[in-house]
């Protein structure tokens, strides 16, 4: 039988009147913490829709760490969205990768994890209207999810969690000049940059297990996966959300077959991710009734916050050259490849057990609010393989330099009716007035790190973005042609109770609906100070408690001295001189073919 044409009504299992208790839609993150969490109860039915496919363990383009280039924009494993022209970036579109396999955005990502700083979730606490989304109640559920990453008792880190981390280990020549160049640059080398504190640099936790990408899939849902009450579905694309009245009842989905299927439950929870969840509550009639109505969707109930709000993260990389033949580059030489993956996948050691960004930190702007607002990590590789970077087979290290706070905002968009048609996504990058000056000063400082003593032995130039980019206008052209996402979305379904909230902080219900609840990176009310995929957790951690009825964790944030003194702010001096290079040029949608991803 021929698969029905998008769009088309074609409902072949009709809708079954035991159903689940509970639909997850969505296996990344937050799904696979759910379907955890809920089944943990054996009485509770589950049924996890994924619209990607599985997360083979023997599939190395997924499970080992340094191949984490090879999934971001393969069909196979990435939606592969792209941004409408945005206005700050001369029109450019962007590329936005996100998970479409089990596990998410989690089995694709830089595996970094960062928690964030304690300002953000304060941040939600008033934002969201809810004290129980301050840092003190949500650091708890940080603790919960942490495995061991090697802290000491009492430094507030959690140590028997189900999401293994590892840190660093950040050795060899170039580490080494960075943490002396980030002390010579006036700033610290701190234990651990997941502490309250979060200023300064440390080498950086990892999900990796045993050489492997620690997926929450790997750490939260294969291991239980064989209880009686979960059932996952793999391939299964849910085109919207089934309502009576504004009761929901369950979802209707597609599956490899083209094949259309309705299932009933007495929940629907929402773990799509920040670009699909706006996009599925579009469909299904919860949004903009304006909107709505001129694509022909029957308005179930008038949300104007769905898909508003939008954030993202804006990222650059500053990239030099290595005089000596200690980078990583040397793994590029594919005759090496097959020694790099046995010793990952049989000793978890080496180059392929880890993201080549092992160390990073946050610093203040001159424009800061009284928390660090950029982020900088550094590789010992120059990854970026397009045209304006060093050729691939020369040394080199470079440095991600992300801005890490803006007011930013922007939105989530279905253009039609049909699921399959991908929604419009703008960020609206630099059209906060503060972005200018962060990024002007971000760079700066980025480039006087870069300029210390402790790199001049291995330093051979800059090449990105090159000597011929001085001035602050020229900075800030060189960012508006070739900065790229964070690939942190978030905020699309905020929580709050205003006007444009979308999502209860209390019950992580959709206001104004019945049976549907949103767990996600949509409902951050505010995008956070780091990496997005901690919080996340943390936030379906969190949500899981609230959707049970347990009694919250109990608050209790270790009282615990700052590690090392906060340093006097320093004053960025003029960027050192460089050598030439040719000028950047636009770069091409990530191949899936290169053995780094490039943006993260
Ligand atoms: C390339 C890349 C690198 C990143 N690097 C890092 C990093 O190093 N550190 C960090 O902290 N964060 C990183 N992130 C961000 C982080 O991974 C995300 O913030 C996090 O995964 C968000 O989790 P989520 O559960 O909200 O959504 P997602 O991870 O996006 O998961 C959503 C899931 O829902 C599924 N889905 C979507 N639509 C449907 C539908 N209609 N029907 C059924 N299923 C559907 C998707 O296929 C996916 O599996 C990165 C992200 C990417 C893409």
């Amino acid at each position: 039988m021929c698969a029905p044409a998008e769009g088309e009504e074609d409902v072949r299992d009709e809708v079954s009147a035991t159903g689940y208790d509970v639909l997850i839609v969505g296996g990344g993150p937050a799904g696979c913490i759910l379907a955890n969490r809920l089944t943990a109860d054996p009485s509770v039915r589950v049924l996890l829709l994924e619209a990607g496919g599985p997360d083979h363990w023997w599939d190395l383009r997924i499970q080992l760490p340094l191949a984490m280039g090879f999934p971001v924009g393969n069909r196979n494993f990435d939606w592969r969205y792209e941004s409408e022209p945005e206005p700050g970036l001369g029109s450019r579109r962007l590329h936005h990768p996100r998970g479409k396999v089990l596990g998410g955005s989690s089995s694709i990502n830089g595996m970094i994890y960062q928690r964030g700083h304690r300002a953000d979730y304060d941040r939600w606490g008033e934002e969201a209207g809810a004290e129980a989304w301050d840092y003190a109640h949500c650091e708890p559920y940080f603790r919960r999810l942490e495995g061991n990453v090697g802290e000491p008792r009492g430094t507030g880190r959690g140590r028997s969690g189900p999401q293994a981390l590892n840190r660093g280990p950040a050795e060899g020549p170039i580490f080494d000049a960075f943490f002396e160049a980030v002390q010579q640059a006036g700033y610290q080398v701190v234990p651990d940059i997941n502490d309250d504190a979060q200023e300064g640099f440390s080498p950086l936790d990892q999900a990796v297990k045993g050489g492997k990408r620690a997926s929450a899939a790997a750490s939260y849902l294969h291991p239980v996966e064989n209880r009686p009450n979960l059932d996952v579905h793999c391939n299964a694309t849910v085109s919207k959300v089934l309502f009576e009245g504004t009761r929901a009842v369950g979802v209707r989905y597609r599956d490899k077959n083209g094949e259309t299927h309705d299932v009933r439950a007495s929940e629907t929870i929402l773990s799509a991710g920040a670009i699909a969840t706006p996009q599925i509550l579009q469909l299904s009639g919860v949004g903009d009734g304006d909107h709505l109505r001129g694509l022909g969707i029957p308005v179930v109930h008038h949300l104007p916050g769905v898909g508003e709000s939008l954030q993202d993260h804006l990222a650059v990389h500053i990239q030099h050259r290595c005089v000596q033949p200690v980078s990583m580059s040397e793994i590029r030489n594919k005759a090496k490849w097959p020694g790099v993956v046995l010793d990952a996948v049989l000793f978890g050691k080496g180059p392929g057990s880890r993201n080549p960004m092992q160390a990073g930190g946050f610093v203040s702007s001159d424009f800061a609010d009284g928390e660090p607002d950029l982020m900088f990590l550094l590789a010992p590789l120059a990854m970026h393989s397009a045209d304006e970077s060093v050729e691939v087979s020369a040394h080199g290290y470079q440095m991600h330099v992300g801005v890490m706070q803006s007011q930013a905002r922007g939105s989530v968009k279905i253009a039609s009716p049909i699921p399959a048609v991908h929604p419009k996504v703008v960020l609206n990058f630099l059209s906060d007035p503060k972005d200018r000056d962060r990024w002007i000063n971000g760079i700066q400082r980025a480039r006087h790190l870069l300029g210390q003593p402790a790199f001049r032995h291995l330093d051979g130039g800059e090449t990105l973005p090159g000597p011929h980019v001085r001035s602050d206008e020229e900075i800030m052209a060189w960012v508006r042609r070739t900065a790229r996402v964070g690939l942190h979305v978030a905020s699309s379904a905020p929580m709050g109770r205003g006007e444009m909230a979308v999502v209860d902080p209390d019950t992580m219900r959709v206001h104004g609906v019945d049976g549907l609840r949103v767990v996600d990176a949509s409902v951050m009310p505010s995008l956070t100070n780091a990496n997005t995929l901690a919080p996340t957790m943390m936030i379906a951690e969190k949500a899981a408690d609230i959707i049970i009825g347990n009694t919250p964790l109990p608050v209790k944030l270790p009282k615990r001295p700052r590690l090392v003194e906060p340093p006097e702010p320093s004053i960025v001096p003029p960027a050192p001189a460089v050598p030439s290079s040719a000028p950047a040029q636009p770069t091409a949608y990530p191949s899936g073919a290169s053995l780094f991803a490039d943006s993260w």
